[in-house]
């Protein structure tokens, strides 16, 4: 993870936020290679929801919405994540911390220090990963950092940011930084029908930040406080959501696979009862085998009609459908795909990470070992680079004419600096799929060598013929 770290800021995909001022805990900028990465994500999985399907609409709903709205969505009173301390070491943890066993300050279990009474019910992935902190008596609890105890009972902690709407800082000004997009599409759902004349079962997809003021941040963008979800809420008709649930599941799979990541590192993980968010009737998460083990970065969700009715409750209007072919009234149930567009880049990124070595004129070129990001073509940030083998003899010129017709459909990058062997592996740590050199050859013949990042093998392209040539490559 270190190596993967230290390239994205080596190469400006990723760095700390505000760092000349230290950096910002777990903020992160993303650089010119990085936005380029997360916006072709972010546009892939906008053209596959909503331009390529006829029952999804697209939405962009505001970050600040009325506060009633994180009331009824349960967000104000369930949002939060209890914190244990632990008067020994003076750490604290999220009492949920799956190192920890039992569910602190729960009367029934009391103080989880010892767990002496052996009353602590396992909470979820209690005994898979907090087996090396469980002591020899039932319940016994160690603190996973220094070993000891005592744990202070939890203190309620809500992880939405709070801030103020107006000047005057006051109860009756407090408005939430939202913690997820979802909320914005339950509120806006029954305007969105109206204006598509959309029939049920029928969708809505919306990409935007979302900030949650999470304890336990880290693992590089992994788990941040300002982060971007790609979320869909499909509204379905009660009794069909198990189908639909199941279809979704398949969909969301498909297009992670075709994404290029390796199925092997890819698999469902169904939440058991004890893990089940306050809405969701079924829950599978879609996790990755990343270098600190393996996590979710989607999850498929049956919301039921849990967000629509207490909306409907907390804001006093009716928002059920009514099906034009039966005329029947109904509240619709939801299955929501969410997907985190950080942690499918940071899963982009690690799945395309290799170290290899290499041979032949590439060896003797650039040095036997290199830094390649084996990034899908449609998604590289650059997709090809135009390096002259030499400035003179004709050849920066031709190569800038090349640059300047391939900018025109491609995002592409013009190198003359070092040898040429160094300009390719530059850009074997960008990704960039094809590296385009201008020799001797093209000032005579205007051909030109076109070189695979992964296959090494060089091509020879007639100059005209590289944009029909590209879009060939770079499809799918
Ligand atoms: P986790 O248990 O990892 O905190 P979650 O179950 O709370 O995640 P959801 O509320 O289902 O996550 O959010 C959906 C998606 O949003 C996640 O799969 C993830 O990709 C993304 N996400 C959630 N929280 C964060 C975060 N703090 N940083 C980055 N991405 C996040």
């Amino acid at each position: 993870m270190d190596k993967l770290v230290s390239l994205a800021k080596r190469r400006g995909f990723v760095f700390q936020s505000s760092e000349i001022y230290g950096g910002l805990g777990s903020v992160w900028d993303y650089g010119p290679l990085g936005v380029e990465l997360k916006k072709n994500i972010k546009e892939r999985w906008w053209r596959s929801m909503v331009h390529e399907r006829q029952d999804i609409e697209g939405l962009d709903a505001a970050i600040l919405m009325h506060p009633k709205v994180w009331e009824a969505s349960g967000h104000v009173a369930g949002f939060t994540d209890p914190l244990v301390d632990c008067k020994q070491c003076k750490n604290r943890f999220r009492a949920d911390d799956p190192r920890i066993k039992g569910t602190p300050g729960q009367p029934d279990a009391q103080c989880p220090v010892c767990g002496s009474k052996g009353t602590l019910t396992a909470p979820r992935q209690f005994n898979l990963m907090f087996k090396p902190f469980m002591g020899p008596e039932p319940g016994e609890l160690r603190c996973p950092n220094c070993g000891g105890g005592p744990f202070t009972d939890p203190r309620n902690f809500n992880l939405m940011f709070k801030t103020f709407m107006g000047p005057v800082e006051d109860a009756s000004a407090v408005v939430w930084l939202r913690p997820e997009t979802a909320q914005g599409i339950f509120v806006d759902f029954p305007i969105v029908q109206q204006v598509s004349r959309k029939k049920i079962p029928f969708g809505i997809a919306q990409i935007g930040k979302a900030f949650r003021n999470e304890i336990t941040p880290g693992n590089f963008i992994f788990r941040t406080r300002e982060f971007e979800q790609m979320e869909m809420q499909f509204f379905v008709k009660p009794g069909s959501e198990n189908e639909w649930f199941e279809r979704w599941r398949a969909e969301r799979m498909n297009w992670i696979v075709a994404l290029g990541i390796r199925s092997e590192k890819l698999r469902w993980h169904q939440h058991g009862k004890d893990e089940l968010a306050h809405y969701a009737k079924d829950a599978y998460d879609i996790e990755y085998e990343f270098p600190f083990g393996w996590q979710e970065f989607e999850g498929i969700h049956n919301r039921t009609d849990f967000d629509l009715s207490n909306h409907q409750q907390h804001a006093g209007k009716k928002l059920d459908y009514l099906d034009p072919k039966t005329n029947e009234r109904f509240l619709p149930y939801v299955v929501e795909t969410s997907a985190g567009a950080d942690r499918t880049t940071l899963v982009v990124l690690c799945d395309a990470y290799r170290e290899e070595e290499v041979g032949g004129a590439e060896a003797a070129e650039g040095g036997a070992m290199r830094v390649v990001l084996k990034l899908k073509p449609s998604l590289a940030p650059l997709k090809a680079a135009v390096f002259p083998l030499v400035n003179k003899d004709g050849m920066p010129e031709l190569a800038h004419r090349i640059h300047d017709d391939l900018r025109h459909h491609f995002n592409v990058f013009y190198d003359d600096g070092g040898s040429i062997g160094r300009r390719y592996r530059r850009q074997d740590e960008a990704g960039t799929p094809y590296g385009i050199t201008i020799d001797g050859q093209s000032t005579q013949d205007q051909t030109v060598t076109v070189r695979d990042r992964d296959t090494l093998k060089q091509d020879r392209v007639a100059a005209g013929k590289l944009v029909e040539y590209l879009t060939q490559k770079l499809a799918g």
